[in-house]
């Protein structure tokens, strides 16, 4: 085994201890700390644990958090009327709106909706603009984790080659935009670019956010790449599990797939990443703990720009 794995846990803590002292001070100074909503419609599983992990992360860093929880039936209109009620209020600083929405609302419409000063997940195009400008934005929080990743782990950026697989607006293009914001030479591939393992396997940071377990084998990966694996898929297969995970952690993954049904794993082979490449991001234990994180800083962020902090 080749790689050195780059936790995210110990990146995730520094974010929050830094976010806590500065909301402290905040706080101190001036009475009052960064408020953030967040809100909840109908009872999708997934969303009600991303939402209470957010809920209960701000008010462990001294974040005023409010949570809003609607019924499944909530109109397009009710919400709308929220975000603006929300807009309007002086003690919220981020407003954050859990996708995915049901069908009855229309989800960009909502996004657009939400004072670009507020957008704490930076999907606003007011803040995908200026983040594609260079202006100073506030940015998607899974693609700034992952700059927050390379930097911390002391990973050079500027002049590197850096290929980024997927397209979305939340992760893939976002974080082209930062890369390059970083000075790196970047490349976007997506599902209609042909030859990828050519091109991918020539870059220096391979960012995988295409949601297909283990999609990225050995012959994607450069000798001594840095691999990030933004990914979050489910495995249930065994056979699957085998052909993706190291010796060293295979038994634990079947015990995961015994006990729940699943294990989960990222975009990228990780039993071949970590023979082939020089640093990588596991799943689960990588990117994903950075996301709420980055969600803290942002709010932080938002209340300094928008109180003039
Ligand atoms: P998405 O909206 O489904 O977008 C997937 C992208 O991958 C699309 O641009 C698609 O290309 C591209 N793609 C699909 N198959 C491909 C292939 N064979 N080769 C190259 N590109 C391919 O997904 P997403 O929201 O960006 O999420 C991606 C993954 O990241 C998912 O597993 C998701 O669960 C995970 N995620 C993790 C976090 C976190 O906190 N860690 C946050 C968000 C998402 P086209 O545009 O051509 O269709």
């Amino acid at each position: 085994m080749k790689a050195e794995i780059l936790h995210g846990k110990p990146i995730a803590e520094a974010i929050k201890s830094e976010v806590a002292a500065d909301v402290a001070q905040i706080s101190e100074v001036n009475g009052f700390a960064p408020g953030l909503a967040v809100v909840r419609v109908g009872e999708d599983p997934a969303s009600a644990v991303y939402v209470a992990s957010k809920v209960k992360t701000s008010e462990e860093l001294g974040i005023v958090s409010r949570h809003y929880h609607l019924p499944p039936e909530t109109s397009h209109t009710e919400v709308l009327e929220l975000v603006q009620k929300l807009n309007a209020d002086n003690d919220i600083d981020g407003i954050l709106v859990q996708l995915p929405l049901p069908n009855q609302i229309n989800e960009s419409e909502i996004l657009e909706a939400i004072d670009p000063a507020k957008d704490v997940d930076g999907f606003h195009p007011v803040n995908v603009g200026r983040l594609a400008q260079g202006q100073k934005a506030l940015k998607p929080c899974t693609p700034a984790g992952v700059i927050e990743i390379l930097k911390r782990s002391g990973i050079e950026i500027a002049g590197k080659n850096a290929v980024v697989l997927g397209r979305s607006n939340i992760v893939g293009k976002p974080m082209a935009m930062l890369l390059l914001q970083e000075n790196a030479t970047v490349t976007i591939c997506h599902s209609k670019t042909q030859n990828s393992a050519e091109i991918t396997s020539k870059a220096d940071i391979l960012v995988a956010a295409i949601g297909r377990a283990g999609f990225v084998r050995g012959e994607h990966i450069g000798e001594n790449a840095v691999v990030i694996d933004v990914g979050i898929n489910q495995v249930t297969d065994k056979e699957m599990a085998r052909e993706l995970f190291s010796d060293e952690d295979f038994e634990k993954r079947i015990a995961a797939i015994d006990k729940r049904g699943f294990t989960l794993c990222g975009d990228v082979n990780q039993r071949e990443a970590m023979e082939k490449a020089a640093y990588f991001t596991p799943v689960p234990g990588g990117v994903g703990l950075l996301t709420v994180a980055m969600l803290m800083k942002n709010t932080l962020e938002a209340a300094r720009m928008r109180r003039k902090l």
